[in-house]
């Protein structure tokens, strides 16, 4: 683990296994951190923070720093890569493609962006003063991220904590600790000063909820499951933290009849497969128009059958494993209730054979076709490749069915018509509505939840203002001793 700028191991000396979910087998072993260390790197992220080391220089200097990080990334882009698929699964082209590059260009955007942010300049809102906002970092802040994209997952949140000159401990998942690891070693030879930028590993239900519970951790920002999301808000109220946080998420892909159906089918693919299926942005449920339903689903599974699942490491694989054996067991489970619960499989959902990797974690991909919207493959997150295609007749009903879920994180819509799409953009309920598309997110826009998808926003510059204390400043302008207003204490006197 990396705290106060240095490396040490857990102070009781347990460690846990890294797993690579293609092989099941273990690549490698993290500590686990003890109590004790959860309190050094809360303690010195604190000292750190009033020493004022980076808390008060500059956001320009700050953000040299940041950038010096962001070209190491860069430089070991294909090195890191292959980590990042040997601990996540997910396909190499994937990850040299886009999980690099795009963290890269967010942590970028990011450590410019902090150069520039604006409150509101001086006004003269009262006669005999006037008044300026000065956004100011919050303190040390726990940052606890999940497995599905380790490294970008640290960039969207410990970067604009650092860019407003907060000190951050990461607690990485423990199934894909190694990157943010190779992270803290970049920051270290970047110069990021002593114990502003620390690591540390372990489980989360020990190391993640003593950091919610620790008196010099002053803010949780929180990317993870709904459930855990729930939790930390209910550590956190014991000292008023607060909980920045960015959860599950249930995307509808709206199909209407005017629909270009090749184009709809091509998106509906990576929308439900980027990421092995396992990306709270993608999309899990397709209502689409009884009057094209046939033609899509027909499309679909045609398509779908050209999907490669294989080894993750290979150029040529689409998907590649998923993170686990109990989860691919969850992933599995959902699809038998679906069917218990009265849909019908058209495609997939078995395990593939794949030779010399008989043990790793791997699913082909699932399409389910159901009417029944109370359905658990309809109404929770899966996190896996399982897509559920509903049919539906009128606006009204997609609608309502679409926003009838706890979740609120992405949304798509498929249409040709301007007006069906802007009134569909007006009436979801999701931090995101893509019209004929699914799932980008250009670093500068904003990725935020309704609903119990969380709340908070992660990239774009309203990243910034989640890790800042906003304070108001008053500037009397007379030079009287007794002002117009202090009649209320003095009267007419
Ligand atoms: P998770 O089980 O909630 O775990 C996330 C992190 O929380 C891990 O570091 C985990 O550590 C830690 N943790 C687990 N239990 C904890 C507890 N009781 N107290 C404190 N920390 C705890 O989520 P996941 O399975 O890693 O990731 C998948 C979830 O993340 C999905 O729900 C997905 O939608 C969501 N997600 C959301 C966004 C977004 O932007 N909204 C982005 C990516 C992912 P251990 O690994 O040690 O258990």
């Amino acid at each position: 683990m990396f705290i106060n700028g240095i490396w040490i191991d857990s102070s009781d000396e347990k460690k846990i296994p890294v797993f690579n979910p293609a092989t099941g087998s273990v690549i490698s072993e993290v500590p686990s951190a003890s109590i004790e260390d959860v309190s050094f790197a809360a303690e010195s992220a604190k000292e750190s923070f009033v020493a004022g080391t980076w808390s008060r220089i500059t956001p320009g200097e700050r953000a040299a720093v940041l950038l010096k990080v962001a070209q190491m990334i860069e430089d070991r882009t294909q090195e890191l890569a292959k980590l990042e698929t040997s601990i996540s699964g997910k396909s190499i082209k994937q990850t040299l493609g886009y999980d690099l590059p795009y963290t890269v260009d967010n942590i970028r955007f990011i450590a410019g962006a902090s150069r520039m942010l604006e409150g509101k300049a001086m006004g003269e809102y009262v006669q005999e003063g006037t008044s300026a906002i000065r956004r100011e970092p919050i303190g040390v802040i726990g940052v606890i991220t999940p497995w599905n994209y380790p490294l970008m997952m640290v960039a969207w949140r410990a970067f604009p904590a650092l860019a407003m000159g907060n000190s951050v401990i990461v607690k990485p998942s423990s199934y894909t600790p190694l990157t943010t690891l190779e992270l803290a070693k970049m920051m270290e030879k970047a110069g990021i000063p002593k114990g502003v930028f620390n690591v540390i590993t372990g489980p989360g239900g020990k190391v993640g909820e003593e950091l919610a519970k620790n008196k010099n951790v002053d803010m949780i920002a929180f990317t993870g499951s709904t459930e855990v999301g729930k939790r930390l808000s209910e550590l956190g109220s014991s000292t008023l933290k607060k909980v920045s946080l960015e959860l599950g998420g249930k995307a509808p892909f709206i199909v209407f009849s005017d629909a270009d159906i090749d184009a709809a089918t091509e998106g509906a693919i990576v929308g439900g497969l980027v990421n092995n299926g396992e990306d709270c942005a993608n999309s899990t449920r397709y209502y689409v128009h009884e009057s094209v339903k046939d033609k899509f689903t027909d499309l679909l599974v045609k398509k779908l059958m050209k999907v490669k699942v294989g080894d993750p490491m290979d150029p040529i694989t689409d998907i590649g494993p998923l993170i686990s054996s109990s989860h691919r067991d969850r992933v599995e489970g959902y699809i038998k209730k679906g069917l218990d619960q009265g849909g019908k499989l058209l495609y997939g959902g078995n395990r593939p054979t794949l030779r010399g990797m008989e043990n790793g974690f791997f699913l082909n991909p699932a399409v389910i076709y159901t009417e029944n919207q109370k359905s658990d493959i309809v109404q929770e997150e899966i996190f896996g490749p399982v897509f559920s295609v509903l049919p539906f007749s009128t606006y009204e009903e997609v609608i309502s069915k679409s926003n009838d879920v706890i979740y609120g994180l992405g949304s798509s819509v498929w249409t040709k018509d301007v007006k069906t799409a802007m009134n569909a953009v007006k009436d979801l309920r999701f931090g995101t509505v893509w019209v004929n598309e699914h799932v980008p997110v250009p670093s500068e826009m904003p990725w935020a939840g309704y609903k119990q998808s969380g709340h908070g926003a992660s990239l774009s510059a309203y990243s910034l203002e989640e890790f800042s204390y906003i304070k108001h400043v008053y500037f009397d302008l007379t030079g009287k001793v007794r002002k117009s207003w202090y009649y209320q204490i003095y009267g007419g006197q």
